[in-house]
């Protein structure tokens, strides 16, 4: 089990208010049946769920877990659903979060840190903190969804990732009622990957994130197309402001807007492989686009596979790969969750033929 820090179970859970278990009354927040989750889903799948409830605190979640109706059901932990696949209809319960506040919340010489609650919108968040002066965020900007989720696959873009100004957060262990706080280290971390896919799947409802943002700032240029970008618009020493205008400004060029083709962003990850594998393929194929990774390994350009299987574009079905980024898969209107996974499943296939890669799915099935 993950550990909990020195600010423990007691004070985390002091912070909602709350008595940690079971001595109250519970109070179930307003539920809704047959809830529909096309508008909740940014791939815009039409599906229903079975229940539904907008929950805020960990107290709300302690009146789910003591009610025995509720507690039973299978349950979905919704933020912006924007890296999600609804398979169907979901038979369960829909826990949406909903809780709001972002705050400065101490410092040292090094570093400030902020926490937000778990429904913020990220971006929102992002701009604020850049709004306050506190640099570090920028090349995450734009990213959609919450600010609760963004630890669940350590979100990146642009040379960053969530996990390089992480200090800590607080989630309610939905099997245990206990409220816990994860420092960094206890959250392991990967390629879009941590704790909370693994040992802590199906029970984690986080409620609040920290991030420990430098005083003595430097720019993050280590993504070529951003480092281009702004040294072709003559930006000589950038400030985290004009880095976040510029992610913003590419990413709304090469990324389809979910609000008008639905999408839920990369819809693989980028393979990482050994360097002999590695070497074997560029032989065969020299255009071959990767990335050397720290530890040795080669991380593969998943995009530009799929663009080489002749996938750019195609459809099959109402679900479609989109025309300027292979790595997209879109919604061409009425897509169900069967179209996208047939469709996820053709490409997985032409990959692994063609390259002998598996392409592993990024966002989550529900
Ligand atoms: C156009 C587009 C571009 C994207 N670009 C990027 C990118 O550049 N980099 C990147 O990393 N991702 C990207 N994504 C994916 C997505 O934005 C992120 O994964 C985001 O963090 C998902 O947030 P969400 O609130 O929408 O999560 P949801 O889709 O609602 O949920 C995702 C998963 O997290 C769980 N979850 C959600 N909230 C909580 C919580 N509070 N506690 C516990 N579990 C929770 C859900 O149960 C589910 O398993 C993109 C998506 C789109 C549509």
């Amino acid at each position: 089990m993950p550990h909990i820090l020195a600010e423990n179970f007691y004070a985390a859970a002091q912070r909602y208010n709350r008595p940690t278990m079971n001595t109250v009354t519970p109070q179930v927040p307003a539920i809704a049946s047959h809830w529909p989750l096309q508008a909740l889903n940014t791939f815009g799948i039409a599906a229903t769920a079975r229940a539904y409830l907008r929950v805020s605190s960990a107290a709300d979640l302690q009146a789910v877990r003591a009610n025995p109706t509720l507690s039973v059901l299978p349950r979905l932990v919704l933020g912006g659903g924007s890296n999600l696949i609804l398979s169907g209809d979901f038979d369960g319960l829909v826990l949406h979060l909903a809780n709001q506040g972002k705050m400065i919340v101490s410092e040292d010489d090094a570093h400030i840190v902020v926490r937000a609650q778990a429904g913020e919108n990220w971006h929102e968040f992002v701009q604020w903190t850049l709004a306050q002066n506190l640099p570090g965020l920028e090349n995450l900007s734009l990213i959609p969804g919450s600010v609760g989720a963004a630890p669940i696959q350590n979100i990146g873009a642009y040379g960053s990732e969530l996990k390089d100004f992480f200090h800590s957060l607080t989630y309610c262990d939905f099997l245990t009622g206990e409220v816990c706080v994860l420092d960094r280290e206890a959250c392991h971390f990967g390629y879009r990957d941590s704790i909370f896919k693994q040992e802590l799947r199906d029970r984690a409802v986080i409620l609040d994130v920290s991030f420990a943002l430098p005083k003595h700032w430097q720019p993050n240029l280590s993504y070529t197309e951003l480092a281009n970008e702004l040294s072709a618009s003559r930006v000589a020493t950038p400030t985290a402001r004009d880095i976040s205008e510029v992610v913003i400004a590419i990413r709304r060029r090469k990324l389809p807007d979910p609000s008008v083709i639905g999408n839920a962003g990369s819809f693989f990850k980028n393979p990482v492989i050994s360097n002999e594998v590695h070497a074997e393929l560029l032989k065969k194929y020299p255009q071959l686009v990767s990335y050397a990774q720290p530890d040795g390994r080669v991380k593969l350009a998943a995009g530009w596979m799929i663009d080489q299987c002749g996938w750019k574009g195609k459809s099959l079905g109402a679900a479609g790969v989109h025309e300027k980024q292979a790595l997209v898969l879109i919604n061409r209107g009425g897509a169900s969750g069967a179209d996208v996974l047939k469709l996820a499943q053709a490409i997985q296939d032409d990959v692994q033929q063609r390259f002998g890669v598996k392409l592993e799915i990024e966002p989550v099935l529900v």
